[in-house]
């Protein structure tokens, strides 16, 4: 069969009209780069990669906010077939991960098979040629066998919802992924809405230029102290003169982090000493009791997600800093009225509201057998068989999907994980010449309830919280319920006993690039 290089089927593609490739792959976050970098290991080439933006780096090209890093040390939150000796910081500020994955596009030379500027407006499984029909924006389509996802779990800003007026507010408005830097906000008037992860990073760098600042708090976060700090010039050169060192300790960040479960979702009682942490912390930095009464939460730690800051408390504290938890009654064109009743003037809102990360998938862009929407599937809750295949959508593959989170480990594991079990089934399909592999409902259905049952007792569901974890439902569609190397450890084998599948027929050939997936072991 001859090699289709997607490099060659790119650069055509700017005169044809319709492509063909064999596998297509959504988005250039480190799901989709990390999906191509394996194939393009494995020999195959017969692919190529969508991403709607005009650069790689998903998460990390589109959060720009001031202060924005990682919150899982950098010499794990990388790829573990590409260490960087260079990291600059035990957590990495966004630019420098955003670089690094910019590196890795480079040095695995993926840049040919990206269409950049290529939004999948809708993908519809096609029965009958057993393919994907995928719509890109501009008007051009293209035909798939397989459809990789990696569209991101965190990638659609949320806004606040059924906020009185807020329609109505006549200054400026970002949300934190849509940082706008040509807005200056020395001497402004700031409301901030939301304090997760994105807004107790950038909120302690505006404090210092705001004139002030409004911080509308629903629930606090349990926050720690960060363990951040300088890698320095030793570990630099140790890094790089001894490779075998930095694999080290980034297995030993893995196990330190991976002990944490045992708290999350054994014994939520384990959880006591880290509480004790992190109200020694709030006492450190916050002396006034009204102050501090606001800022401590009272559900189990780690029920929201654990954030890490050093800097947060002491920006509460200053002057120019106001913490309002009693809620937003009204907008008004130039100011917010708080539950409490008061009306402060303000210049800015800036959302610090997260992401869609229970119904990560819009309606109307992925349709299955019989044209069924996986939005309408998911009508009780996303769900997947080991967070990545779903029922009634063939040759599709969810990297990131439901119920592969974390509230406490690298996300970099875990899509090398699923990475790895595509390319089984990709090696399977082609060995046994499969048109397509569906996963069996029952089997799926089985999958779920087990890990349902398990988070049922987990402190994220048992926690006395509302998160962002849980779908309306009451149901965790987001994190994986324990050890990340358990995670790994299903996913190792694609067994096709899982899994309806469909012979290529003489007329329905299956497009097989030729590929070293053959003959790899299983
Ligand atoms: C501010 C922030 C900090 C985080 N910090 C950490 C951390 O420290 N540790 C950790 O483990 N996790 C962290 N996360 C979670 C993080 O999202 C994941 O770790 C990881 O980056 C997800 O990668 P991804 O490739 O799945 O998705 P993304 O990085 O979101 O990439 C998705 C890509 O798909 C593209 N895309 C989406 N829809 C379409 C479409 N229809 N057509 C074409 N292209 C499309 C997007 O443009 C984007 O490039 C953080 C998330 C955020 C938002």
């Amino acid at each position: 069969m001859p090699k289709t290089s997607a490099a060659k089927s790119g650069a055509a593609s700017a005169v044809r009209k319709e492509q063909s490739v064999r596998i297509a792959i959504v988005g250039t976050g480190f799901a989709g780069l990390g999906m191509a970098i394996r194939l393009k290991q494995a020999g195959v080439d017969d692919f190529l990669i969508l991403e709607k933006a005009g650069d790689v780096g998903g998460t990390w090209r589109d959060n720009h906010y001031p202060g924005c890093a990682c919150d899982v040390q950098s010499h794990l939150y990388s790829f573990s077939f590409a260490p960087n000796p260079e990291w600059s910081r035990m957590f990495s500020p966004q630019p420098e991960i955003w670089n690094y994955l910019r590196k890795c596009t480079e040095q695995f030379g993926l840049r040919p098979y990206i269409q950049f500027d290529s939004e999948v407006q809708s993908a519809q499984w096609d029965e009958k040629a057993g393919v994907w029909r995928v719509q890109l924006s501009g008007g051009r389509t293209l035909t798939a066998n397989v459809l990789i996802s990696g569209m991101g779990g965190l990638s659609r800003p949320a806004y606040p919802v059924g906020v009185k007026g807020l329609e109505k507010f006549q200054g400026k408005t970002f949300h934190s992924q849509d940082w706008d830097h040509d807005y200056d906000l020395k001497g402004k008037r700031v409301a901030v809405i939301g304090t997760g992860a994105s807004a107790i990073q950038f909120v302690p760098q505006i404090q210092k230029q705001v004139a002030r600042l409004d911080l509308y708090q629903r629930t606090p976060p349990w926050i720690l102290p960060k363990p951040d700090r300088k890698v320095s010039d030793f570990e630099h050169k140790l890094f790089k003169a001894v490779p075998l060192t930095q694999r080290l300790f980034r297995g030993a960040i893995y196990a330190m982090m991976e002990t944490r479960v045992l708290g999350f979702t054994i014994n939520p009682k384990i959880m006591n000493l880290v509480k004790r942490i992190a109200l020694r912390h709030i006492h450190h930095h916050i002396k006034d009791p009204e102050l501090r009464a606001k800022l401590t939460p009272d559900y189990t730690v780690g029920c929201k997600r654990v954030l890490i800051s050093d800097d947060y408390y002491p920006a509460l504290a200053k002057a120019n800093v106001e913490v309002i938890s009693s809620g937003i009654k009204e907008v008004r064109a130039n100011s917010i009225i708080g539950q409490d009743g008061t009306e402060r003037a303000v210049d800015a809102i800036i959302y610090g509201t997260g992401f869609h990360a229970t119904d990560p998938m819009p309606k109307g862009v992925l349709f299955g057998r019989g044209g069924r929407d996986i939005v309408d599937a998911w009508k009780d809750g996303p769900e997947a068989y080991k967070g990545t295949t779903v029922a009634g959508f063939p040759n599709l593959f969810l990297i990131v999907g439901p119920n592969t989170g974390l509230g406490h480990n690298s996300m970099v594991y875990m899509i090398e994980s699923q990475v790895n079990y595509v390319m089984d089934a990709l090696r399977k399909m082609e060995t046994r010449k499969l048109r397509s592999v569906d996963v069996k409902p029952d089997v799926q259905a089985r999958f779920n309830t087990k890990i349902q049952e398990q988070l049922s007792h987990a402190v994220w569901t048992a926690g006395g919280c509302k998160s962002w974890y849980l779908h309306p439902s009451g149901k965790n569609t987001s994190l994986w319920p324990g050890f990340t190397f358990s995670f790994r450890r299903q996913l190792k084998h694609f067994d096709l006993g899982d899994y309806l599948a469909e012979a290529a027929t003489e007329q329905k050939p299956v497009r097989a690039a030729k590929s070293k997936l053959v003959g790899e072991a299983a």
